[in-house]
């Protein structure tokens, strides 16, 4: 049992209420350890600890700021197995996939370490030649970061990496669901050294505390991550004060397979798309389309494969998927696979809640349904679980047709093995990120970027960076 405080001003501290809440074991639905649920009040103190700093932190050197993140870095490698323990007990991904998010979160918190030394600005030639123009980059301010239990490591590093190496100071929330990982992560920017006050952590329900981050003056900037209902309430409210803000939101990626592509290969990258952290990916595949000559032997090797993974808690050896979050998340798979069933979708393998030995716990089968079509739930709503919904189509015009048809943009998945069709296709897809033949296209290095209702703004590389810097434009007219 772990029971935990959050950080703020450099002091580990208790909520002002002293209320707390629970968190959960979602493979056997044990609590697991108790956190302050924080009141709007503790969210309003943790932002003036930001903001008391904001000045000095942001006038720190480059040197400075890229220390601090780079011995993060090292001490999240030097924890990984520590904190994906803690992960895999409050999320439920298996312990493999846990530690290799930690040790990613650690790239994220490295590569803004060497970020922070390249905010350079520009000089503009000039009209007249006493004219001098330049364009400087500066740190927005504080910034609250908001972030979901499916990635409870990897959203933080992606989000207040850059911020910090910006020179902005932060306050995050992660989701009630995976408090503890988020308080790891702290200690070890505790341990870093990080001053008093730069990173704030208040654990606590969203509902109570994004009111506050929008409302109080002193947050220049939200970050977010989640689910496009919680990202449009959050936009709308952010209007009123122009809060900068960035969301990245939910996804429903089509996973394009041609008749041309390496079967083989076209299924292992289905399995990891489709299946990886139990299907609770934004950029999961959502609707698998496959081209009708080779629909029989692409769902039956993949049948073959998907039969083959082992679902277990996630701390067991060679376990592949873990439980899915909670039971509003199982609910929630069942009333998409049940809707595809009523209205004619086949079910080859799965389809059902899990229950081995009558063992609490959130799990669902790892499923695939034939015969979907566009008349079903499945291929409009994020499922957000293991369920892989296979659509045919003939032509190329077809499949980007009915790709393109969704109001999410985040990912898409093309394989062929034919240059020309893998260069019109990604260029065709209403989408922000293509994977050509390529089932893990997030590296920290380059952009992760929503389209259409799927986000605003990015994150990831030196892109990232933008997103908490403000350019300034100097005119300057040289005295003789
Ligand atoms: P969610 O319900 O939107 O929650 C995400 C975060 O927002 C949590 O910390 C949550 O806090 C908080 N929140 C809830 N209501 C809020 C409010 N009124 N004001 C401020 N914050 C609020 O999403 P989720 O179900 O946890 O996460 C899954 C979603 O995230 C999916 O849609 C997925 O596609 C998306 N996602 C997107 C990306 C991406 O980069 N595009 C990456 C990962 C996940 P509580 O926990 O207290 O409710």
């Amino acid at each position: 049992m772990m029971e935990k405080k959050m950080y703020i001003g450099g002091q580990w501290v208790h909520s002002v209420t002293e209320k707390t809440s629970n968190v959960t074991n979602p493979a056997t639905e044990e609590v697991i350890g108790v956190v302050p649920s924080a009141s709007r009040e503790d969210a309003a103190i943790a932002i003036d600890a930001a903001n008391e700093v904001f000045e000095s932190w942001s006038k720190t050197t480059a040197s400075e700021r890229c220390n601090y993140l780079f011995k993060t870095s090292e001490l999240l490698i030097e924890r990984a197995d520590e904190i994906a323990e803690i992960l895999t007990l409050e999320q439920g991904k298996p312990f493999a996939e846990a530690k290799g998010e930690v040790l990613f979160a650690a790239e994220y918190f490295r590569l803004y370490s060497e970020e922070a030394k390249r905010i350079y600005g520009e000089t503009i030639p000039a009209p007249t030649p006493n004219k001098r123009l330049l364009v400087i980059r500066q740190p927005i301010g504080v910034v609250a970061a908001i972030t979901p239990w499916n990635f409870p490591a990897l959203m933080i590093a992606r989000k207040i990496g850059p911020a910090l190496a910006a020179g902005c100071p932060v306050v995050v929330k992660p989701a009630e669901q995976t408090p503890l990982t988020a308080i790891a992560i702290f200690e070890a920017f505790e341990k870093a050294g990080f001053p008093a006050g730069v990173v704030n952590l208040v654990t606590g329900k969203g509902s109570r505390l994004g009111p506050e981050f929008l409302e109080n003056q002193k947050v220049k900037k939200i970050t977010f991550t989640g689910s496009t209902e919680v990202g449009k309430y959050l936009a709308k409210g952010s209007a009123d004060q122009m809060k900068r803000i960035s969301l990245e939101l939910g996804g429903h990626a089509p996973f394009i397979v041609f008749e041309d592509a390496d079967l083989d290969k076209a299924v292992e990258a289905c399995i990891i798309s489709k299946f990886r952290n139990a299907g609770q990916t934004c950029i999961c595949s959502n609707r698998i389309y496959v081209q009708d000559s080779i629909m029989k032997a692409f769902s039956d090797k993949l049948a073959e494969r998907v039969q083959s993974l082992k679902l277990g808690n996630g701390f067991e050896k060679g376990v592949d998927i873990g439980p899915l979050i909670d039971r509003n998340a199982l609910e929630k798979v069942q009333e998409h696979v049940e809707d595809a069933l009523n209205k004619g979708a086949k079910l080859v393998t799965g389809g059902s809640v899990w229950n081995r030995d009558g063992l609490a716990g959130s799990f669902f089968a790892p499923t695939i349904l034939t015969n979907v079509d566009d008349s079903m739930l499945i291929c409009h709503e994020e499922t957000f679980g293991p369920v892989a919904p296979l659509l045919s189509f003939s032509t190329e015009e077809e499949v980007i047709k009915k790709a393109n048809n969704s109001s999410y943009g985040l990912a898409s998945y093309v394989f062929t093995r034919d240059l020309g069709k893998a260069f019109r296709v990604s260029e065709n897809l209403e989408y922000g990120m293509v994977g050509v033949n390529d089932p893990l296209p997030t590296v920290a290095q380059s952009l992760f970027i929503g389209w259409k209702e799927s986000g605003l703004g990015y994150e990831g590389g030196k892109y990232g960076m933008d997103q908490y810097l403000e350019l300034k434009y100097i005119s300057m007219v040289l005295n003789d």
